[in-house]
């Protein structure tokens, strides 16, 4: 145990008040604003048993609460007690992402612990993402145990997917939209878009129900993974199309067509404070189109995924779009990430992702 003024980047440290008085322990960070990362707030042993026991459990609320699927997130950093970790299970295969210095510094001890439970056939580590800058830590891709998969077979409710776990977005897939995703499908009928469609799964779910779908994305390497994943489900109602989401909601609109169901999915715009007026605009702007694209009795299930834009501005934003479009809008669900992201009421960067289910009456 440390005093900060001594600590090295990473290490476990414990905090005091000026006085000298404990109040927790935690990982340093020198370079990071945010200095101090709580772990816990005893004077426990914080070792290797420390940490198995942290990771088993999260192992078991997973185990009762993630169910259709062999893809989860196992461990989601602070809302697990190890702060800054991301660990992700697709099938037999782990992908990790340590994202501040003491996670870093713990990750041979935490691979160590997660091979000896859970036995996974690889261990990747996805570190290339731009947030590891801010902890002074380089971007890095490496398999830290056994052989890189091509692609990862996985199943979410009735439907089936391949997965990248090496180039794939985030660790292979958006598995905080699982939930929304198979619950989505019971309201969604008739014509369908499926728009930020990333590897096509809204839609595929949809596509069970209803008749004809259209996902949109604008990454060409998306799109022919979407396809494939409509060829492994034997679908042959669903088409994927390349384009730029603003342009083609603006086309479609332009020459009056028409749907009755849609998602919106989009990246998130918001990704620090500075940008949420420019992401307010952007947010509105494709809401309003896809408002003006519904039938009567359409659905729109529209996602935020930006932290810095909370739930009561995305409702507020939903409100204008109504208005400007002369429509009513009835708010059927009000969803977030899915259970195995939970949320830690003292750590609200934790609640991130936004997902409404609405209906256009009037
Ligand atoms: N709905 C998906 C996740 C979408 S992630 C799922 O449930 O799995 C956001 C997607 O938007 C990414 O696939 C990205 O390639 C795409 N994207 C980003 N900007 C875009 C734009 N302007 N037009 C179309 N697609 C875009």
């Amino acid at each position: 145990m440390q005093k900060i003024e001594d600590a090295a980047p990473g290490n476990l440290v414990s905090l005091e008040t000026e006085k000298g008085k404990f109040l927790a322990q935690g990982f340093y960070s020198a370079q990071s604003k945010i200095a101090f990362r709580l772990i816990s707030r005893s004077r426990e042993t914080i070792d290797r048993n420390f940490w198995k026991e942290r990771i088993l459990k999260a192992f078991h609320y997973r185990q009762k609460v993630v169910n259709q699927t062999n893809a989860y997130r196992l461990i989601y950093g602070e809302a697990d007690g190890i702060p800054s970790l991301i660990a992700d299970r697709y099938a037999d295969h782990l992908v990790l992402q340590t994202l501040a210095q003491g996670t870093e510094k713990l990750l041979p001890l935490i691979t160590e612990i997660l091979l000896d439970l859970f036995h996974p056939s690889s261990l990747i580590l996805r570190n290339d993402l731009g947030v590891r800058e801010l902890e002074g830590l380089p971007p890095e891709k490496k398999i830290v145990f056994g052989e890189w998969p091509e692609r990862v077979q996985i199943f979410e409710g009735e439907i089936r997917y391949w997965v990248d776990l090496w180039q794939g977005q985030k660790t292979g897939a958006y598995l905080d939209q699982r939930e929304n995703r198979i619950w989505a499908a019971r309201f969604l009928q008739g014509k369908v878009l499926d728009a930020f469609c990333y590897q096509g799964l809204f839609g595929l779910h949809a596509a069970r129900n209803a008749p004809q779908i259209l996902g949109v994305d604008s990454s060409p390497e998306v799109i022919e993974q979407a396809r494939e994943n409509a060829l492994l489900n034997g679908l042959t109602n669903i088409e994927f199309r390349k384009e730029n989401v603003f342009d083609f909601l603006k086309k479609e609109v332009d020459s009056g067509q028409r749907y009755d169901g849609i998602i919106l999915d989009p990246p998130a715009f918001a990704k620090s404070k500075e940008d949420v007026a420019a992401a307010t605009r952007g947010y509105k702007e494709l809401n309003l189109r896809a408002i003006r694209l519904l039938n009567l009795d359409g659905i729109l299930i529209t996602s935020s995924c930006s932290y810095n834009l909370s739930e009561s501005k995305f409702l507020e934003i939903l409100k204008e779009c109504a208005k400007d479009a002369g429509a009513i809008l009835r708010l059927i669900e009000r969803r977030g990430q899915s259970a195995d992201h939970p949320v830690l009421l003292s750590f609200p960067e934790s609640y991130y992702l936004k997902c409404l289910f609405l209906q256009k009456i009037r």
